[in-house]
């Protein structure tokens, strides 16, 4: 699939510090044959990328479209629909379905949530969807 990670308070903390299992996560997904893409609406985020060596493990990195989601996405140079989001932000998690994650802010704040996004994302390539209540479904309405 084509996973699309927001950077601020998803992946990213305040103090620039990356979310526990960060590196791991994104790993055991390329491995899976997942490709990763970063985005953030504060624009193309390529000096997170740089400062924590994500390149290898990153297809993409974009802006995201802060409202008008669908609509927006060629005007912004993102080339295809993502197929599953992970963001702390629920609209953008209910357009293309995904993920939403508690927000990560601090290094001192040791949370599972990058096990469970994986966990997650193996359900739903099983199953077309997940029982953890922080997968939400596409919304089509
Ligand atoms: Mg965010």
């Amino acid at each position: 699939m084509k996973i699309f990670f927001d950077v601020d308070y998803t992946i990213l903390g305040l103090d620039n510090t990356l979310r526990a299992g960060t590196v791991e996560t994104l790993t055991k997904l390329k491995n899976d044959g997942h490709e990763i893409y970063i985005w953030s609406g504060m624009g193309q985020r390529w000096e997170v990328i740089e400062k924590h060596e994500l390149g290898p493990l990153v297809s993409g990195v974009y802006e995201k479209p802060t409202h008008h989601f669908h609509e927006r996405l060629e005007e912004l140079g993102v080339p295809f629909e993502p197929e599953f989001v992970i963001d702390d932000y629920p609209e953008v998690v209910a357009a293309f379905g995904g993920v939403l994650v508690p927000p990560y802010f601090f290094s001192r704040t040791v949370d599972q949530e990058m096990d469970r996004i994986y966990k997650i994302i193996g359900e739903f390539v099983l199953t077309g969807t997940s029982e953890d209540r922080q997968y939400k479904a596409k919304d089509t309405s």
